[in-house]
């Protein structure tokens, strides 16, 4: 992969494949892959190999296979895949000579490319260019452009494209085919129905070809196959003449929310009306216009500018900020983003506590409106919450640990890999007991309101959460009389290579947190807002969860550090065996240990997947001192294998906020390469959404050092030796705060409301920002 081809604008905006090796074809689909937030499409080429995973996924459209499977993202109907055929022979670079071969992805147009000269025995060489795009301007729309221009010799093409709806999950089919047609001799229609949640889905494609600029003279037949409708198209095409073959499709889906259609067949309609009011905008307009919104709607808006000795910085932070965009569904509140976006089938598009803790302060800093349309879901899911804790005996709301559609509940699976030692598969216990999920949506939906400033926000919502959560805490703490303390036993928290624990130093500090902001927020709302109070009394019992929090909130037991210093990860993580760790730190693929023991084995050893009570420090920086965090990083980064991709980035973020510089810049480039780098099998089944929002926490956070304490802005920028300076934008309460760091000094410049007082914290100093600050270091 080369990440440093992109000239003049494109400087370090483009990712390119200069080979292409079909078993590697994992890669370049999920990093390169498209989307706007409505959609994704992995990036499969039009021709297909073996080994290839060709998915499009539509946020929100879920379902069950069969009993006893979990709700997952279904991997709807294809229009990207073509047949092409040169006098008979199937374009195939497996076969034949493949020349000057490129495939590139823009971040800044959203376009992916594809470029290279096939030279087959009998055919002599084709020349070959393929665009690609998602539109960013029509959530619904994808273009696609081929050319193709025969070098040598006067040749026959024939092409088969259309919709294809023979697409599975892994095996599972969603659908059921409603029907397909051709419209107008010219527009192809499909429409497919997902088997258990019955969402209509309509796609429609149409063709456009020209030869030198010409419309082309061709010989075209619909056919239709099972799950699939195309055209075969027949074209002569003389020594160097150029065909281009424009496809426009769109997706409509009767969870659309952006327009109102009555019946499937009045949908049908509205689709095909808007595929053939794109055509007559024609291909160029359509991308022109996509490529103004990526640049209207994201790129001026929140511009991150690094300047490095290492390029690729600057090119990462880019990429994170363009999967961030893509992976996200800010058009509807129904919908929340997957631990693999919309570029692949991983974790079957469940949203995991990454949206809260990794995912969401790039949106609450950049774009609050869409931070606060995902908060919403969890608003919207609280149904499944409320659901959730009763099963578990608890009260409140108890948040599923995987989510999917609002009212799915707990869809975390309850199988995984194979277990090395019984040959059975492993149970994943996740979803039963890894609570902590509950409190980092508090923690995050409180970060919001406390940047943001959007008590409507909390009005219609927040207050509502927190106080259902805190009812859950409440009622799940368990009373040790030994000790005299509350504790949360049998649970996981964020390190999964633990299971089964108590008093998790993580977890019981959170659920700590988000009962004393409930108490908080009680008193808040209870002098402030009446009316809210006596509506969420009457709905929650307030009064009667409020006494009960009195009782219990201050005999929680909250892990603290021992003698030496070292906070116990969980009640017996500290007297566990420790091994030598080095050949798993080292490995090239995450999970190594599980090669050489099960989870029962590893739960015995002090191992640690990932940021556990790094993610305690991150989240709650003010109960311990920096002696403490330091000595605690000592401790326990050398038994974290960073097996989970969430892990690197929160140890960036401290190891910044420790001054340990040169450590921060090390994690923060292994973060961003753990799917932009050079592993080509990191991302096979889609990109990890949680690392590339990590990746904008080590830029804004780590060395920008933004954070929002007790109420107010920080702002404590480090720069590393690699970079000579690096600049971004940070709203704050409705203000843009421009924020420029090189190595001698920073510099703040309030783009927004000029000559207002904005105060923020530096060092223990409050200073004012006014138009425009500088500080030198
Ligand atoms: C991690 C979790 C994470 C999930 C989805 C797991 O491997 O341990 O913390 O939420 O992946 O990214």
């Amino acid at each position: 992969m080369r990440y440093n081809l992109g000239v003049g604008v494109d400087k370090n905006w483009t990712m390119t494949e200069e080979v292409f090796i079909q078993e590697l074809l994992g890669k370049c689909e999920a990093v390169m892959s498209l989307g706007n937030g409505y959609m994704g499409i992995r990036s499969a080429t039009e021709e297909s190999y073996v080994g290839e995973v060709r998915n499009t996924f539509v946020a929100g459209i879920f379902n069950k296979f069969v009993d006893g499977e979990v709700t997952e993202l279904a991997n709807i109907a294809d229009v990207i895949g073509m047949v092409i055929r040169i006098n008979g022979e199937r374009l195939d670079l497996i076969t034949g000579k493949v020349i000057d071969y490129n495939r590139t992805i823009n971040a800044r147009t959203g376009e992916l490319t594809r470029n290279f000269i096939w030279e087959s025995t009998n055919n002599g060489r084709i020349q070959f260019h393929f665009k690609r795009f998602v539109s960013r301007d029509n959530l619904h729309l994808i273009g696609q452009e081929v050319e193709i221009i025969p070098l040598d010799q006067d040749v026959n093409i024939q092409i088969e494209s259309g919709i294809n709806g023979q697409m599975t999950n892994s095996g599972s089919q969603h659908f059921k085919e409603k029907s397909k047609r051709m419209y107008d001799h010219n527009f192809l229609q499909y429409v497919q129905s997902t088997i258990q949640t019955k969402i209509d889905l309509v796609l429609n494609s149409v063709h456009e070809l020209t030869v030198n600029n010409l419309v082309a003279e061709t010989k075209e037949i619909i056919r239709m196959k099972r799950r699939k409708i195309y055209k075969e198209i027949k074209i002569n095409l003389k020594k160097d003449e150029n065909l281009v073959i424009h496809k426009l499709s769109n997706i409509y889906t009767s969870r659309d929310r952006d327009y109102s259609c009555d019946s499937l067949v009045e949908l049908q309609k509205y689709a095909l009306n808007k595929l053939k009011d794109a055509i007559k905008l024609g291909y160029t307009e359509l991308f022109e216009n996509s490529v103004n919104a990526w640049k209207n709607k994201v790129w001026n808006i929140a511009p991150i500018q690094i300047n490095s000795t290492n390029e690729y910085d600057q090119f990462a932070i880019r990429f994170a900020q363009y999967h961030l965009e893509i992976m996200t569904p800010s058009h509807d509140n129904r919908m929340n983003i997957g631990a693999k976006g919309l570029s692949g089938e991983g974790y079957k598009g469940h949203t995991f506590w990454d949206t809260e803790i990794f995912i969401l302060p790039y949106f609450v800093y950049s774009f609050p409106e869409v931070a606060r349309s995902l908060l919403e879901y969890r608003y919207l899911s609280l149904v499944s919450a409320r659901q959730k804790a009763h099963d578990n005996n608890c009260e409140g709301a108890m948040f599923p640990w995987e989510s999917a559609w609002l009212d799915d509940g707990e869809v975390t699976p309850e199988w995984g890999d194979a277990d090395i030692i019984t040959g059975e598969p492993t149970k994943i216990s996740s979803g039963f007991v890894e609570i902590h999920i509950t409190a980092d949506i508090v923690y995050a939906l409180w970060q919001y309101y406390q940047i943001t400033g959007d008590e409507d926000f909390m009005n219609r919502y927040g207050y509502e959460i927190i106080f259902d959560t805190a009812k859950f805490w409440a009622s799940r703490l368990e009373w040790d009389a030994s000790t005299e303390k509350y504790s949360i036993n049998n649970i996981i928290g964020p390190d999964e290579y633990k299971e089964n624990i108590s008093s998790n130093a993580f977890t019981n500090h959170m659920a700590h947190f988000n009962m004393m902001l409930a108490m908080d927020c009680y008193e808040r709302i209870e002098e402030g807002s009446k009316e809210l109070f006596n509506r969420l009394d009457l709905e929650l019992n307030l009064k009667n969860a409020h006494t009960d929090w009195l009782n219990k909130t201050d005999k929680i037991y909250l892990p603290q550090p021992n003698n030496e210093d070292i906070i116990p990860q969980d009640a017996t993580y500290l007297s566990k065996q420790i091994i030598d760790l080095k050949i798993y730190k080292e490995q090239e693929h995450v999970g190594g240990i599980f090669d050489d023991y099960n989870l029962h084995q590893i739960n015995e050893i002090q191992v640690t997947k990932q940021a556990d009570i790094m993610a305690l420090f991150y989240c709650l920086e003010d109960r311990f001192s920096r002696e403490t965090k330091l000595k605690n990083w000592n401790y326990y980064e050398p038994k974290t294998l960073h097996d989970s991709s969430l892990s690197l980035t929160l140890h960036s973020v401290l190891a910044a906020d420790l001054n340990k510089l040169d450590m921060a810049y090390d994690m923060f480039q292994r973060t961003a390469r753990i799917d932009f780098g050079p592993n080509m099998k990191s991302s096979d089944e889609g990109i990890h959404s949680a690392s590339i929002g990590g990746i904008w926490q080590c830029v804004t956070f780590g060395f920008g050092g933004v954070r929002m304490y007790d109420g107010k802005l920080r702002i404590e920028p480090k720069i590393p030796k690699e970079w000579s300076e690096f600049s971004f934008i940070i709203n704050w309460r409705g203000d843009q705060l421009q924020v420029e760091v090189n190595q001698e000094r920073f510099i703040i410049t309030n783009l927004t409301g000029r000559n207002k007082d904005i105060l923020f914290l530096h060092k223990g100093e409050e200073i004012n920002i006014k138009e425009r600050v500088e500080i030198k270091f």
